[in-house]
């Protein structure tokens, strides 16, 4: 099931950079089977900072992704508990894959669209939006879910979900950042910045 080129990318990773899996959080992308969605290690390292696991709590992860969010958030403990809520087959295979290999099996994987994909999922102590949460109902239906005294931690990357945190926060309150991560690269022999799409990160205790 693994193919060779990711098992490869693990390799190098873990035998240049750390040879064991450090125990920080925002590991690298390469760690990880993706197609491009996902949330870079920097932005990663902090949204779980976010997040906050504690020992034993639930985390949904909405528009899971490549599920490393849920993955991070499932290595901080073995009493950690997730769901990872994904739309695409592909993509939610991939989580599958992914929670194997990173030896957390326990992940569940829901395949479907949030909203409906959350009706009759255990309570929440925590939840991560990372996709789907401008469409109609979701935001609500996180919020409804989440347990009281839980947190909710949501990033936007395009201004559609960018007006739904800025709302949110108007609304409720709660804490707004925004995340701006460049790397150095190379600009024909010599280097430059090249800058990711800036993320919004809206967090708020229930
Ligand atoms: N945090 C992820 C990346 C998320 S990309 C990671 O690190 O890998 C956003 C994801 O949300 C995409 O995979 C997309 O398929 C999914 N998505 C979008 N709308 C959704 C919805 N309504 N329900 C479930 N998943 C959704």
């Amino acid at each position: 099931e693994i193919n060779a080129l990711n098992v490869c990318a693990l390799e190098v990773v873990a035998d240049a950079d750390a040879r064991v899996l450090t125990l920080a959080n925002g590991l690298d992308e390469r760690l990880f089977e993706h197609d491009g969605q996902i949330t870079k290690r920097e932005v990663r390292a902090l949204t779980l900072s976010a997040l906050a696991p504690r020992k034993g709590e639930l985390l949904w992860d909405i528009g899971a992704g490549s599920g490393s969010i849920a993955i991070e958030w499932m290595l901080a403990d073995p009493a950690m508990r997730a769901v990872a809520i994904e739309a695409s087959s592909e993509r939610a295979a991939r989580i599958g894959r992914n929670a194997v290999r990173f030896g957390v099996p326990g992940l569940v994987v829901v395949e479907g669209q949030a909203p409906e994909a959350l009706r009759g999922l255990p309570r929440p102590d925590v939840i991560f939006i990372g996709g789907g949460g401008s469409e109609p109902g979701v935001m609500e239906a996180a919020i409804a879910a989440l347990a009281p005294g839980g947190r909710l931690v949501a990033n936007a990357v395009t201004t559609e979900m960018e007006a739904v945190l800025l709302a949110r926060h108007a609304q409720f309150g709660g804490s707004l950042i925004r995340i701006d991560i460049a790397r150095a690269s190379p600009v024909g022999a010599m280097t430059g910045w090249r800058p990711a799409m800036p993320v919004t990160q809206w967090s708020w205790i229930k």
